[in-house]
């Protein structure tokens, strides 16, 4: 199997087009046209676990978080992050990175984290804007399920947990071909006019290529006649954050052992308790303080994510409970996402969850 075939596995479940503009997910050394001997799962990559890819004679390293995150200017050496870098040079080793493309789709990082805290209906906290376009077009009446069909498996006409969705209207058109077209119906230099099928779908952004492709190839007609708008509506499966309910309210202090025992967390930072129970709540995987405000504005009674700074606790303002409960913490089980996916796909191929605790924090009790 070769890296691609990988890579296209996981870009299937999370499109690198959904990554944030700072972000730099994607394939970071090796070339996808390698055949992939073994692929390793990790939150991080270290030298360590770079070595520990190699004794396992894995050439791919799947990783959350880009290794290359800033760009390099120098490749001396002289950092940890260019030290990784020429060991997997060295070895041939792919590195690839899921990061926050895998974290703004709504079963991806923080599905992860709901999943361990138990977290019930669950939806995305700040879901995102222009993620949806529509496209509109226009084929003779009895061409019109070939095209539709088409543009479906392409991957349009996706609402939530419809598929094939679609809305129809017939009426007429014309069209005059002009000398020198070969037209489908109608005669050179008359204007000719045709039973058609008004046909408008959507689909997310990152498909448009896909999508305009297949109509074409489909569609009878030598000019097709399609417009492409950009939504405004928001899309519910793509965005920052995850909220959710809990099945039974449950006691503050007995919820956030929960959440400590779950995260494995040797410490918890948090605000003042409020002293009523924790229905509702929020999560975010890694530097989530960007949403302490949605959090609290959507009726959160808790809110957990990592990375927070001193002023911004204050953020809180009495509203809900804020939680730190640290980035690896927070992040640790999107290497069994990873893994999840690559396993279930290929049950045959050699697909393994890391052993190195990558996490820089420690703390002294
Ligand atoms: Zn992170």
């Amino acid at each position: 199997m070769k890296i691609k075939e990988i890579i296209a596995t996981l870009e299937k479940f999370a499109a690198p087009e959904l990554q944030e503009d700072y972000d730099n997910a994607g394939l970071i050394t090796g070339e996808s046209g390698w055949e992939c001997t073994g692929a390793l799962c990790t939150l991080d990559v270290t030298v360590e676990t770079l070595r520990e890819a190699i004794d396992n004679n894995c050439n791919l390293v799947i990783a959350h978080h880009p290794i290359v995150f800033k760009g390099l200017k120098r490749i001396n050496g002289n950092s940890y992050v260019e030290r990784v870098i020429i060991e997997a040079i060295k070895n041939d080793i792919a590195i690839y990175a899921a990061h926050t493309n895998l974290d703004n789709v709504i079963l991806g990082v923080n599905a992860m984290i709901a999943k361990r805290l138990g977290l019930k209906s669950i939806t995305i906290l700040q879901p995102k804007k222009k993620m949806l376009r529509r496209l509109i077009t226009f084929a003779p009446v009895d061409k019109a399920e070939d095209v539709r069909n088409a543009v479906f498996a392409a991957g349009a006409g996706q609402i939530g947990k419809y598929s094939e969705c679609s809305f129809n209207s017939d009426g007429t058109g014309t069209f005059k071909a002009e000398e020198g077209a070969d037209p489908y119906v109608g005669e050179i230099g008359e204007r000719h006019r045709e039973r058609e099928t008004k046909i408008e779908i959507v689909y997310p952004f990152y498909l448009e290529e896909q999508v305009v492709k297949a109509l074409i190839d489909n569609h009878p007609y030598e000019e097709v006649a399609y417009d492409i708008f950009t939504m405004e509506n928001v899309h519910f499966g793509i965005g920052a954050g995850i909220i959710g309910e809990l099945e039974e309210p449950a006691d503050e202090k007995d919820f956030l052992k929960l959440v400590k025992e779950q995260f494995r967390a040797d410490g918890l930072r948090h605000t003042e308790m409020l002293g009523k129970p924790i229905k509702t709540v929020a999560v975010c995987g890694g530097a989530g303080s960007f949403l302490i405000r949605k959090a609290a504005q959507k009726g959160s009674d808790m809110y957990i994510t990592a990375d927070v700074k001193y002023h911004e606790f204050f953020d809180a303002e009495g509203k809900l409970v804020l939680v730190d409960i640290g980035h690896y913490e927070s992040e640790q089980f999107t290497i069994d996402l990873l893994y999840d996916l690559l396993a279930e796909k290929f049950p045959t191929f050699a697909v393994l969850k890391t052993k190195v605790n990558t996490n820089p924090v420690k703390y002294f009790a």
